[in-house]
């Protein structure tokens, strides 16, 4: 490369922000159009001039009139857009125009404007859903909910909007719009939109918008994420790239509420780490949260409750811990997502660790298997705290070293809240347990299902 090639790049990487027509603006529907435009043209967004973008115009247009793309234009854009209207002959010519027209609006973003996007910029006319998807109707408001004839786009915004389809992700009726503050996991996926693309023409099969015959928007949002993590050795778990997905559609007839996911960062930590350390344990886990499967491919409608406890910020700690007294994964494993996503201090963690040793050493001494039965089985946090107390009292009698824990550690490590936590606490304790005497709960399994029996009895 010369010098003065050098120099040009370095110019037109360090464009002020003034020099660009399009800014990020915060607006998912926007974004996710300025990215895929970035992908579409192959080349920086921040360096696109309206002239650039004219030359790829008739083949967006050539791709949305193909009747995998119209049949969810349809849904996105309505079957009023200058892409669907039937009452539109030349459907092509007319949405080139559209285009054209935008492009001739163009002008570099200023200090203030109207348009709600980027609000740099003044947005006339008002932007009706055929154009935006969920603004308004126009005279025909009573289909939408807020009674707004539309919304103001500036005609760059409105442009940006007008690519979204290649960004989307399909699940049938409605679609998921994954949006991120992270530049690179934006531009993985719009990248996987063009490849999208690219498939359907080697194949001259036109399918539409991304999909993989999901049904349901968590699944799919977990599948998203769990790809783009797998394929991307680049990101790593303090990205923090706040994640929401939005799942609508804009179709005409009873469209229904946005629904808004967010998957929150210590999630996604999360999920980067146990991937790239133990991914066939996680999966297994995975697994548990669908309960049993009847088909091959239920799993893409059917709920899950891990993740649904993942995005509620509700545990997910039983479903470590397996029936016959194994335990799904490692204690470090099991720690970072008790630190990372349950926000447990070390301290916490370490006395728990302690406890679930010391109480595995005492049963395997004592063979004392009832006491480990009914640790499993505690209906409540008296009942608990009644064999604790059983085991320190049988620690004592066998020499070993007694208490259990403090009354220090009692208070602030194992029940910090009481009852209101007992059985985490719990289930913490067993995963230490059955880590630590795998081999010893190997040898007496016949004796625990004998004790099981009994009891049912
Ligand atoms: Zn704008």
């Amino acid at each position: 490369m010369t010098e003065a090639m050098k120099e040009k790049r370095k110019s037109s990487k360090q464009v002020k922000s003034h020099d660009n027509y399009f800014v990020l603006t915060g607006n998912p529907f926007v974004d996710a159009g300025i990215y895929a435009i970035e992908s579409y043209y192959g080349k920086d967004y921040s360096v696109l001039t309206p002239s650039d973008l004219d030359k790829k115009i008739d083949c967006i247009v050539d791709l949305y009139l193909k009747d995998g793309w119209n049949k969810n234009i349809y849904s996105i854009f309505t079957g009023n857009s200058k892409f669907t209207n039937p009452s539109i002959k030349d459907k092509k010519t007319s949405s080139e125009k559209f285009f054209g027209d935008l492009l001739k609006g163009f002008s570099l973003p200023g200090n203030s404007g109207s348009c709600i996007a980027c609000g740099r910029r003044d947005a006339l006319p008002i932007r009706k859903r055929e154009e935006i998807p969920l603004t308004g109707s126009g005279k025909l408001i009573n289909f939408f909910s807020g009674a707004s004839a539309g919304e103001r786009y500036c005609p760059v915004c409105t442009f940006a909007v007008q690519f979204l389809p290649l960004f989307l992700y399909s699940l049938g009726k409605y679609f998921l719009l994954f949006h991120s503050v992270a530049y690179n996991i934006m531009r993985i996926r719009a990248k996987k939109g063009i490849k999208n693309i690219q498939g359907q023409i080697a194949a001259n099969n036109y399918t539409g918008c991304m999909q993989d015959d999901y049904k349901n928007g968590e699944n799919a949002l977990f599948h998203i994420v769990e790809d783009t993590i797998r394929e991307q050795k680049e990101i790593f778990p303090k990205e923090n790239p706040s994640i929401t997905a939005y799942i609508f559609s804009n179709y005409t007839q009873n469209p229904p509420p946005m629904q808004i996911i967010h998957l929150p960062n210590s999630v996604f930590r999360f999920l980067v780490y146990v991937q790239r350390i133990d991914n066939v344990s996680w999966r297994k886990i995975v697994n548990k949260g669908f309960g049993v499967l009847k088909k091959e491919d239920d799993y893409k409608w059917k709920n899950n409750r891990v993740y649904k406890n993942l995005l509620n910020g509700w545990s997910i700690i039983a479903y470590f811990i397996e029936r016959n007294k194994t335990v799904i994964g490692n204690w470090e494993i099991f720690t970072y997502y008790l630190k990372e996503v349950r926000e447990m201090d070390e301290k916490r963690i370490d006395v728990l660790k302690r406890v679930g040793d010391k109480i595995a050493d005492y049963i395997k001494k004592t063979d004392n298997t009832k006491r480990l039965f009914a640790l499993e089985t505690a209906k409540s946090y008296e009942g608990l705290r009644n064999i604790f107390l059983k085991i320190t009292k049988g620690m004592i009698t066998n020499g070993m070293d007694a208490p259990l824990f403090t009354t220090d550690e009692f208070l602030n490590d194992l029940f910090p809240e009481g009852a209101l936590t007992w059985k985490e606490t719990r289930d913490i304790l067993l995963f230490r347990i059955y880590e630590k005497s795998s081999d010893y709960l190997k040898e007496k399994k016949e004796i625990f299902e004998e004790i099981k029996e009994n009891e049912e009895v």
